[in-house]
């Protein structure tokens, strides 16, 4: 069926989030659609939303407010949401937003088509799909990728840890790996399309295969990748440090296509507050992990996320993950204030910290990290290290282009030959907190 209409999709929070979209978006153009930057101009609106935090939960209500006036205008505009917040909010979206015509879950966005073409035959009824899919496979389902040289692959969905302070288990569902063989054919399509990256999506990617029939760690489905001809980089997140394994920094180790960057979430420094997140970890645990990791490879970049202002979270518990970032020295921290998620027990406990505290914690922790960051980068002065060149100039610069080192670190340089997809070597002659700035060699 063609129907000649114009989808806007905005999408909210996290890599996986962003990879559905490319789902949703090459569905719908199977289905005849075109996408429009211009949501005026559209007849599908769908918002693949997020939930981790109440601040964004927030944005999306006001946008979805602001979209009943499109529909007012136009009664024959679609609007669908889907994502995290669809499956926490289900009804409520209905009960707040009348004028949503339908949401669905994220493990059914490869039934797109068929809650379309429902809605599209069922005129004015309200379609709502929150059922967990039974099995984890994207095969077949058509892809509208944003990038044609790093490209992501979903290896698995859903969490089963339960963090005290988050709703992913309760939005996402339990964990459901793809198949390896769906995989690697995916890696393999991607190498015949001329994609250089590949970047493996999941919530824990270290327990990836436990609940195959045929169980496959990640660290095989790592080397089963690694030998596909034609890729030249394979990343991955997120890894949880529980079940961070020596056999993992091995593989990494190994593998020559396997970048060298470990994003490994530490959430605090406090084993206390660790305890009370259900991070099954302390902060002895945690550092020991880095440090194996970084006596077994050589050039290992590691960030993290963190989080600051956890009910209960005392000055003391502050100081511990200020001095936790002082020893470990991340690459890059990715720093977050808590935020109440109703369904997510943490928001039961008593002793919530005050907003203003929590934001002097997060400027403190922000300002140490730069200057970790800075120093780490300062060291790069003079080196020569391989990029994989992957935009043009954000500022439009003539000949300027940037892309990532294997440690994940952002190179800005010029060139008057356009080298997007190329691995090339830069001389890196100034750097920042978060950029390396170099010269082209060779
Ligand atoms: N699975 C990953 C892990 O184990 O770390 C992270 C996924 S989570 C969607 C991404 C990050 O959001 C987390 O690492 C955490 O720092 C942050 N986050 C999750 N829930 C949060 C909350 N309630 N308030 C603030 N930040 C939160
Ligand atoms: Fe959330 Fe914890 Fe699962 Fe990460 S591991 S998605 S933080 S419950």
């Amino acid at each position: 069926m063609t129907y000649k209409q114009k989808l806007y999709i905005k999408t909210f929070g996290c890599q996986m989030n962003v990879n559905d979209s490319e789902y949703i978006a090459g569905q719908l153009i199977k289905l005849g659609y075109s996408i429009t930057k211009d949501i005026f101009k559209s007849n599908l609106i769908l918002l693949n939303t997020c939930c981790v935090r109440a601040k964004v939960e927030q944005k999306i209500y006001s946008l979805i407010g602001k979209i009943k006036k499109i529909k007012e205008s136009n009664p024959d505009v679609l609007l669908g949401i889907c994502g995290c917040m669809a499956q926490k909010e289900k009804e409520n979206i209905f009960e707040r937003a009348p004028y949503v015509d339908f949401i669905f879950n994220p493990s059914q966005v490869n039934n797109l088509v068929k809650i379309v073409n429902n809605i599209v035959k069922n005129d004015n009824k309200k379609y709502i799909s929150c059922d967990n899919a039974p099995e984890f496979s994207l095969n077949h389902i058509p892809v509208k990728r944003g990038s044609k040289i790093s490209a992501w692959i979903q290896i698995m969905r859903g969490c089963n840890n339960y963090c005290s302070y988050c709703v992913v288990p309760y939005t996402r569902g339990p964990e459901q790996s793809r198949g390896a063989s769906e995989i690697l054919s995916e890696a393999a399509d991607l190498v015949q399309n001329k994609y250089k990256e590949i970047f493996l999506l999941g919530q824990n990617v270290n327990s990836y295969g436990n609940d195959l029939s045929q169980p496959v760690t990640f660290s095989k489905l790592l080397e089963l990748l690694n030998d596909i001809k034609g890729i030249e980089r394979i990343r991955f997140t997120t890894s949880h440090p529980k079940d961070f394994s020596f056999d993992l920094i091995e593989t990494i180790k190994n593998c020559s296509k396997v970048c060298n960057h470990i994003h490994l979430p530490i959430q605090s420094g406090s084993s206390k507050i660790l305890k009370m997140m259900n991070r099954k970890y302390d902060i002895d645990y945690y550092k020991n992990i880095i440090k194996e990791i970084r006596n077994n490879i050589d050039n290992i970049a590691i960030t993290t996320d963190v989080m600051v202002g956890f009910p209960g979270e005392t000055e003391d518990d502050f100081i511990d993950t200020l001095r936790a970032f002082k020893e470990i020295k991340f690459d890059e921290a990715y720093t977050f204030i808590y935020s109440n998620r109703e369904n997510a027990i943490a928001s039961l406990l008593p002793d919530q910290v005050p907003l203003q505290v929590k934001k002097e914690r997060l400027w403190k922790l922000i300002d140490l990290q730069k200057e970790i960051s800075t120093k780490i980068n300062k060291k790069l002065e003079g080196e020569i290290v391989d990029v994989l060149v992957d935009k043009k100039s954000k500022k439009n610069i003539e000949n300027q282009f940037s892309g990532r080192t294997g440690t994940n670190k952002t190179v800005v340089f010029t060139s008057k030959q356009n080298l997007l997809g190329q691995l090339v070597n830069v001389k890196i002659i100034k750097s920042s907190a978060w950029t390396l700035y170099g010269e082209l060699i060779g």
